[in-house]
This record gives structure tokens, C-alpha cells and sequence, in this order.
């Protein structure tokens, strides 16, 4: 990691903001990465409800208010700021809960780069740190009938506490049974559209005439559960997904034949005559597609239903056996709001802070490991992993592990 200065809240350099005509409020964050400046409000005036972002770039006098992607920390009492690789400074926010407390501002990692190249004015992206992993999502694609849902049905019912859907937005209407918030967010295009603008969707296709898309949220809510995320989206998706931050395993269901996918599509009984037309002109495409692109990672025949659900459970790494129970993680830390020292060796954060009681004073630390980070912007940053280190004044020195 680069070197690169970081002031804390409560000593920030009350020149830099004279230099562009601003007075200190006393809660501001200034990081410097190459010629540019952030300086993040993190809002103790109470006025403000969430952190507010603006860059001063060394060459231009004025700053520049950046459009912010990503989901905004909720202000705090006080936070401190350090640069990391150059393309993101880690906050810490003082006063949180360590599920509140690490949050990444994302300055030119790739996703930032894209879309300040899509929407041609200056971006940075907000990126919530969550400690400890979960194993990597699963994409699943195929052509309409082909029996992707009743694939992903059958492992979510043989294995609820391990998977979970990744519920889809599309501007289609639904079928009988299906409904709103549980196999979709039935939507309409123009709010669909405006969230799209927002860098809400982390994926988006035009699929069969209607839209459709994943939600940053509805992948983060699964994994913030503790469960495996399964997505059933088009090609056109997985391609997105791929190029995105996400690290996905990408499987491929094909039919048998192109007869039997049309005699499933009429058995299934929800499209008119003109839809199952469409969809199987379409599937042609993206079997080929799907065949040739180099997106997927396993291809799967789903000719007899078991054998298919067999193959998908072995190479997904389960079988019976599996133990279906979710370690629950123990949450009892808050940082103190205001922490002394924030330092970095290698990819250790050292964040240290006093505390006192009646009989004395201990110098505490934390020690927050960037080492296998994951993921990012527009969803979470996961991977990281934080220790507790009590050394109290007569030398013992205790570690916890807090993950
Ligand atoms: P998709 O989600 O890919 O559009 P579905 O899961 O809805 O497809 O399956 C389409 C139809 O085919 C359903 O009626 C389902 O019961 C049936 N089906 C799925 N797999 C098989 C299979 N291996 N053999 C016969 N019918 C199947
Ligand atoms: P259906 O209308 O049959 O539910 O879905 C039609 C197609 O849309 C399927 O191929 C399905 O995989 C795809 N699809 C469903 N949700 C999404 C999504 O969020 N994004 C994309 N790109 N495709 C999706």
C-alpha cells in the first residue's frame, strides 16, 4: 500500500479548508490521494444525517460535489480517514457498533473509473466493510422452460439456512401464483429506470421485452444473512455480473433438445402462444451464447430432473451430510467516539483508543485486517477480519478475536 496522509476529525488542518475560503465545522475528514483532496463531513452538527463528500482538486480552485454511488454511512459523532492503495480511504466511524464502523469511500477503483466514464463527471462510490466471508454467489442461466427455477427451488428447499434467493426486479406482469417481493419486485420501467440511474442494480437486461434486473440490495440482504446468494438471470446478466465486482461460480442449464425445451415451456402453462414463441427464439441465441462466451463456469444438462439436481448439489460442494447450521457471531463492541490513533503496517489497520474506570486506564486496540478483502462498490466489502487487543497498565496483554 502507497503512503498517504490522513487527518483526524478533531485535528484537521484548518489551513487546507482556508485555503478554499471554508471554516472547519470540526467534524471533517481531508485525505489526500495523488492531486486530489476528499473532504468528508461526517456530520456532527446533527443537521446533517448522513457523511456529505467533496473533492479539491489541486489543479482547479473550486470543489467539485461528486455524484456519490453506494449506500451513504449515517453520520457520527466523530470518524477518522486513511488512504488505501490509492483508490479508496477507509473511514471509521467513532461511537459505532463494529458492524457500523468500517466503511470504504471509493475513489478510482474500477467500478468508480466505469461509470465516471458512463456518466462523463467525477464519482466516488461508498462501500460498507462486513467482517468475515461467505462462500461466493451462484449464477444461474439457461433458456426460458430449461428448469432453472425448479433447480434453485429444490436447493433452497433441501438447504434454507445455506442458500438464498436473490429476488430480481422486472417490469413484467406476474403469473397466478407468483408473488410481489418473493419471486419478484414487480416493478414499474420508469422507477426501475431512475434506480438504474442511481447505480442501484448491480446487473440489467432487456429480456424478452420486459426489463429486468438484481438489486445491490438484493444481494447484500442474503449474504448479510449468512447465506449462499443464487441468481436466476439471463446471459445478458451474467455477462454484467461477471465485469462486476461480484465473485461468482457461473452455471449454464441446457435442455435436452430444443423440442423438449418447448414441451416444457406449453407444459408450464404461463406464457400465450405469442410469448413461448418469443422465448424460444430467443433461446437459440442464448445457447450459443451461453455456449461460446466464456461467461460460465459449469454447464449442466437438465435431461432427467434428479440426475441434474445431483450434479448441481456436487458441484456446488454439498450433499447430505452438509451441516445446515450457520455459526451465530457474538456483537458486543462499540468504538469509543472519539479514537486516539488510526496507523497502518502493511495491511493491518492499528486503531487505538483509551478507555478508563475506577481503578485505571488501559490503552485499547484494535487491529483491522484488509489482507482478504472481497467485493466493493456498489455493494459491500467483505472479508475483513478485527482483533481486539486489551493491554491494560500492568502489562498483560490479551487477545480476542472479535469475527
Ligand atoms: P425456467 O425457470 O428455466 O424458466 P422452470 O423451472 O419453470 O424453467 O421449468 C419449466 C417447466 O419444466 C416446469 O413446468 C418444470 O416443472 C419442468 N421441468 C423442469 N425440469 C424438468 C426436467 N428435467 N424434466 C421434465 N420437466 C422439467
Ligand atoms: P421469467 O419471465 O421466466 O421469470 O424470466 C425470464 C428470463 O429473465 C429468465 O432467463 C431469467 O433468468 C431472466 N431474469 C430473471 N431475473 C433477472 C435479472 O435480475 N436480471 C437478468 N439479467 N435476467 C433475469
Amino acid at each position: 500500500m502507497g503512503e498517504a496522509p490522513a487527518f483526524f476529525a478533531h485535528d484537521l488542518k484548518e489551513g487546507f479548508l482556508n485555503g478554499f475560503g471554508l471554516k472547519s465545522k470540526g467534524c471533517e475528514t481531508a485525505t489526500v490521494i495523488g492531486n486530489k483532496t476528499y473532504l468528508v463531513d461526517g456530520g456532527c452538527d446533527e443537521l446533517l444525517l448522513s457523511f456529505k463528500v467533496q473533492i479539491f482538486d489541486h489543479s482547479q480552485g473550486t470543489p467539485i460535489n461528486p455524484v456519490v454511488l453506494g449506500t451513504i454511512p449515517n453520520s457520527c459523532k466523530g470518524h477518522s480517514a486513511i488512504a488505501l492503495n490509492e483508490d479508496r480511504i477507509l473511514f471509521i466511524k467513532g461511537g459505532s457498533p463494529l458492524d457500523d464502523a468500517f466503511w470504504f469511500l471509493e475513489v478510482d477503483t474500477p467500478y468508480v473509473q466505469e461509470q465516471r466514464k458512463s456518466l462523463g463527471c467525477e464519482v466516488v462510490a461508498w462501500s460498507k466493510g462486513v467482517r468475515g466471508t461467505v462462500e461466493k454467489p451462484v449464477v444461474v442461466s439457461g433458456p426460458s422452460g430449461v428448469g432453472k427455477g425448479t433447480l434453485i427451488s429444490m436447493l433452497m428447499k433441501e438447504f434454507p439456512t445455506l442458500f438464498g434467493f436473490s429476488v430480481s426486479h422486472t417490469t413484467r406482469a406476474p403469473r397466478n401464483m407468483e408473488k410481489d417481493g418473493l419471486h419478484y419486485h414487480f416493478t414499474e420501467r420508469s422507477v426501475m429506470e431512475k434506480d438504474i440511474k442511481e447505480g442501484k442494480f448491480l446487473e440489467f437486461a432487456s429480456v424478452h421485452g420486459n426489463l429486468y434486473g438484481t438489486s445491490v440490495e438484493a444481494v447484500e440482504v442474503v449474504a448479510d444473512a449468512g447465506k449462499r446468494c443464487i441468481l436466476d438471470i439471463d446471459v445478458q446478466g451474467a455477462r454484467s455480473v461477471r465485469a462486476s465486482s461480484l465473485d461468482a461460480i457461473f452455471i449454464f442449464i441446457c435442455p435436452p433438445s430444443m423440442a423438449e425445451l418447448e414441451k416444457r415451456l406449453r407444459a408450464r402453462g404461463t406464457e400465450t402462444e405469442e410469448q413461448i414463441l418469443k422465448r424460444l427464439r430467443n433461446a437459440e441465441a442464448e445457447i450459443k451464447e451461453g455456449e461460446s462466451s466464456g461467461i460460465f463456469d459449469h454447464f449442466l444438462f437438465n435431461d432427467n430432473l434428479e440426475e441434474c439436481y445431483l450434479s448441481l448439489k456436487k458441484l456446488l460442494g454439498i450433499d447430505a451430510s452438509v451441516n445446515t447450521c450457520t455459526e451465530s457471531i457474538s456483537e458486543d463492541l462499540d468504538l469509543p467516539p472519539i479514537v486516539h490513533s488510526v496507523s497502518r503496517i502493511d495491511n493491518k489497520i492499528i486503531i487505538s483508543y483509551r478507555t478508563s474506570d475506577l481503578d485505571n486506564e488501559s490503552q485499547k486496540m484494535i487491529v483491522l485486517d484488509l489482507s482478504s478483502i472481497k467485493g466493493g462498490a456498489p455493494g459491500r466489502t467483505r472479508g475483513l477480519e478485527a482483533y481486539a487487543i486489551d493491554s491494560v497498565t500492568n502489562g498483560s496483554t490479551m487477545i480476542n478475536q472479535t469475527s
